[in-house]
């Protein structure tokens, strides 16, 4: 099983490997519009990164903090992905009222701006006028917060296409280069994408406001593919707040876990519906696969009965479904738990499954969660070569 460290790790070696060999040199328009010249040395790339993760423990501490405060963030202001969509292809300066009840319709949420005066007093950078576009990073910290966008065509290299694929251009200096490509990496390494707050200003006039001149729109958004190259921009999916709090949760829990981690990222859909309880007591091809796996890889029964008896000494029919919150309990607690996601299935022999039908939680359960749950199985090779 993988650690937080290991990955930590990997994620690096995956960052450093895409440094180029040689003095990188491009040209790039700065926010004046005057394009200027760089070249950033293969040292500088490396000094980046050690600069922002060499030290592990203090990331993750100061991590965990940036991640809940995008899940108050996001939890208090995101918009649905289709209203923000909208109004960003509007490509309009300025929204009134109208405009803005249509997108208040399909989910949209917008705030004003939350100072009146400049930076530094109050208020997320996120929200805050006066204070043009760019990357935000949670205050006090290296960590990328989000972006912040002013529509109306000034910034032509950002742009979202019709999937809610978002594109964001890159930053023309090391450290913001290897953010990006870390962001990617680690996305990949902990299965689970990191989340970015993506903010769109418009001008909004309202009378006997004139400090309020601005209103902001929030849409959540995560990290989707790899780029091979530091410069490559990055890209993000517009996704749901629902969706966004979940990865966070998701997040934070891996983050917390001090040492052996079992990563347990949200199961596609395709999965958790086609591969619940019922599906596999219904479906013997997908019952065999499972059984197959176990008995590949020379797993025993979790149970202690049968003395943790091997998999593959037992016929198929000895071979059961269990369910780690049970059924009974789920009977008297309905609502509470999904009893039939294959995160809460495991294999068991049938005389284990017997003596642990109706308990919750059994003894057993963090060595079922070693072993690995059905969900673990599906997410890591199970249906590999399939
Ligand atoms: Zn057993």
């Amino acid at each position: 099983m993988p650690t937080l460290n290991t990955v930590f790790e990997e994620t690096l070696n995956n960052c450093k490997s895409l440094i180029p060999k040689n003095i990188y040199k491009f040209s790039q328009k700065s926010n004046d519009g005057r394009t200027k010249e760089y070249s950033i040395s293969s040292d500088d790339f490396k000094k980046s990164l050690r600069n922002m993760y060499s030290d592990f423990n203090a990331f993750r501490n100061t991590f965990i903090k940036h991640l809940e405060g995008q899940k108050a963030l996001i939890s208090a202001f995101a918009s649905t992905p289709v209203s923000f969509a909208d109004a960003w292809n509007m490509k309009a300066d300025q929204l009134d009222p109208y405009d803005v009840q249509a997108l208040t319709k399909s989910g949209g949420h917008f705030q004003l701006n939350q100072i009146p005066n400049g930076m530094g007093n109050s208020g997320s950078g996120l929200y805050q006028s006066g204070y043009a576009k760019g990357l935000v990073k949670s205050f006090g910290t290296k960590i990328t917060k989000g972006f912040r966008h002013k529509t109306g065509g000034v910034y032509e290299e950002d742009s979202l296409s019709e999937m809610g694929i978002f594109t964001y251009a890159t930053p023309n200096n090391s450290a913001g280069m290897m953010e990006y490509r870390f962001a990617e990496q680690l996305s990949n390494g902990i299965k689970t994408p990191l989340i970015y707050i993506i903010t769109q200003w418009f001008k909004y006039p309202v009378e006997f406001e004139k400090n309020n001149e601005w209103i902001y729109m929030t849409g959540a958004a995560k990290v989707v593919g790899n780029q091979d190259h530091p410069h490559k921009p990055i890209q993000l999916q517009l996704i749901s707040k629902d969706e966004a709090i979940k990865h966070l949760n998701n997040l934070i829990e891996t983050f917390r876990s001090p040492t052996e981690i079992r990563i347990r990222p949200q199961l596609p859909e395709s999965l958790r519906l086609g591969w619940s309880y019922t599906k596999i007591k219904g479906d013997t091809s997908k019952r065999k696969a499972l059984i197959d796996y176990a008995c590949s890889k020379h797993m025993r029964c979790p149970g202690e009965k049968c003395n943790h008896v091997r998999f593959s000494e037992l016929s198929s029919k000895n071979i059961h479904i269990g369910h780690r919150i049970s059924q009974n309990w789920n009977s008297q607690n309905l609502g509470v738990v999904d009893i039939h996601h294959p995160y809460n299935l495991y294999l068991s022999c049938n005389i284990c499954n017997i003596s642990l039908q109706d308990r919750y939680p059994t003894e057993i359960d963090s060595l079922i969660s070693e072993i690995g749950t059905i969900g673990d199985w599906l997410m890591d090779d199970l249906l590999e070569d399939k």
